[in-house]
């Protein structure tokens, strides 16, 4: 699925950027063409302007009309183009032919005034490459308002068909090899682009298969459970443990279902309308007194120390309550017989810290990084023998963030760990 996305990533991305290489190299080529072009009949103009501009004078100086000794001598070596025409001709006012350089043009001027493209194979004579394609230009020659005659005269392409053919050599190699560089690009681009949402598709894999694992347990354990219970003949006695059985593990599934629904439900912060302005101090106050009779009963010594005065802080007080519970079941949970669970709360710079600190078994550095993960339980077999799911820290963490905070742990094995969720101040 992820590489098929990929490839299509790829694909789209080199069809993209690929139309527009294409595009713009074709605009460029066009606009360099033109541009070519442009300048090429600029000097042909010139040239030819100059060679007009000799027969006019020479009429002019000596008063007298055209001849044919006039137009052999035109221009002369000091044309620059003059020396690549291909032909030069002269025609009277009538379009008759008068003279000529080069191949025998038809007698009568039928062209219009103006540049034409035409093909040397036209005049095999020239002896030019067939292919070749020659400018033409037909330009009516006037003195004093009057026209005298109609000058006409070819150039070779051949200049700019050589850099045109350069340029769209260019284009050829370089447009194949930057669409090539452009697909690798793309293909690149999409791995990255699919990373992410490939990690979170793993989570959530991971995630679903790991609740349906949890649940499949205590499914087996109720059918398990009522099988009994409907076992001839009936000890009212046994089934009566069975039926509170299947209450109870109905209760942790419950417990599990709503945990499950907590995390899947809650990504990014609560709205700022959705806290209100508690007193943390006193909010802890009765989650300690709690603790302490559970502690109690777990042989540990509990203590707590809290800020004298109040501390409002904008909060929801129920999942604040459910973060810190996770936090002091754990450390009553994983703290031996004997041991002691501290809860305090103290402000640091623009943060207050709520801490949970035990002397229990600890963490090993290993799986500290991991116990904020969903599921996730450093030993399966000692936490299967206490009950956890592995999601406690999970929605802790969670809760932490959707105050705007965070939770951080540390633990030494066998020493004991401290968990702390830090809530912003202002
Ligand atoms: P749940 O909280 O869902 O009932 P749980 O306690 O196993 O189950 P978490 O609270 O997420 O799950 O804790 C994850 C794991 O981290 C635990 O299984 C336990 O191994 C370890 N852990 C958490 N708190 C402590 C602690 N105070 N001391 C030692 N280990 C701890
Ligand atoms: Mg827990």
């Amino acid at each position: 699925m992820f590489s098929r996305s990929r490839r299509n990533l790829a694909r789209w991305f080199t069809l993209s950027m690929g139309s527009i290489l294409v595009i713009f190299t074709g605009i460029l080529y066009f606009l360099e063409a033109k541009d070519q072009m442009s300048a090429f009949d600029q000097e042909l103009y010139q040239t030819s302007r100059i060679m007009a501009a000799a027969v006019e004078d020479e009429i002019y100086q000596n008063r007298r009309h055209i001849t044919l000794e006039d137009v052999p001598v035109l221009g002369g070596e000091a044309l620059p183009v003059e020396s690549k025409l291909v032909f030069a001709r002269w025609y009277t006012p009538e379009r008759q032919l008068l003279q000529f350089i080069g191949p025998i043009p038809p007698e009568q001027l039928e062209n219009a005034s103006g540049f034409e493209t035409i093909q040397a194979r036209e005049y095999p004579s020239l002896n030019l490459s067939a292919d070749l394609q020659l400018r033409q230009l037909t330009l009516p020659v006037f003195q004093e308002g009057q026209l005298i005659g109609y000058l006409q005269v070819a150039t070779s392409l051949e200049p700019i068909e050589t850099t045109l053919w350069s340029l769209r050599l260019f284009s050829m190699i370089g447009v194949p090899t930057a669409l090539g560089a452009i697909s690798l690009a793309g293909w690149f681009l999409g791995g990255i682009a699919m990373q992410p949402i490939r990690e979170s598709y793993e989570r959530l894999k991971r995630f679903t298969a790991d609740a349906s694992h949890e649940l499949r347990a205590p499914i087996a354990a109720i059918l398990n459970n009522a099988q009994f219970g409907l076992l001839e003949p009936i000890d009212h006695h046994e089934q009566h443990i069975r039926l509170e059985n299947v209450v109870e593990i109905a209760e942790s599934m419950g417990t599990l279902v709503s945990q499950l629904l907590f995390l899947a439900r809650g990504e990014g912060q609560i709205a700022p309308e959705a806290l209100q302005l508690i007193d943390l101090v006193s909010l802890l106050q009765k989650l300690a007194e709690k603790y302490t009779h559970q502690a109690q009963t777990k042989n540990l010594t509990f203590t707590c120390e809290l800020p004298e005065q109040p501390v409002l802080l904008k909060m929801n007080p129920d999942l604040i309550v459910q973060a810190v519970s996770n936090l002091l079941s754990n450390a009553c949970r994983y703290t031996p017989s004997g041991g002691s669970v501290q809860l305090q709360a103290f402000p640091q710079s623009h943060w207050m810290i709520i801490q949970v600190k035990d002397s229990g078994i600890g963490i090993p550095e290993t799986d500290l990084p991991h116990i904020f993960e969903r599921f996730y339980r450093v030993d399966n077999v000692r936490s299967r023998e206490t009950g956890g799911f592995g999601l406690g820290l999970a929605i802790a963490k969670q809760i932490a963030q959707a105050h705007g905070g965070q939770m951080t742990a540390t633990s030494n094995p066998g020493q004991g760990s401290t968990f702390q969720i830090k809530l912003p101040l202002a």
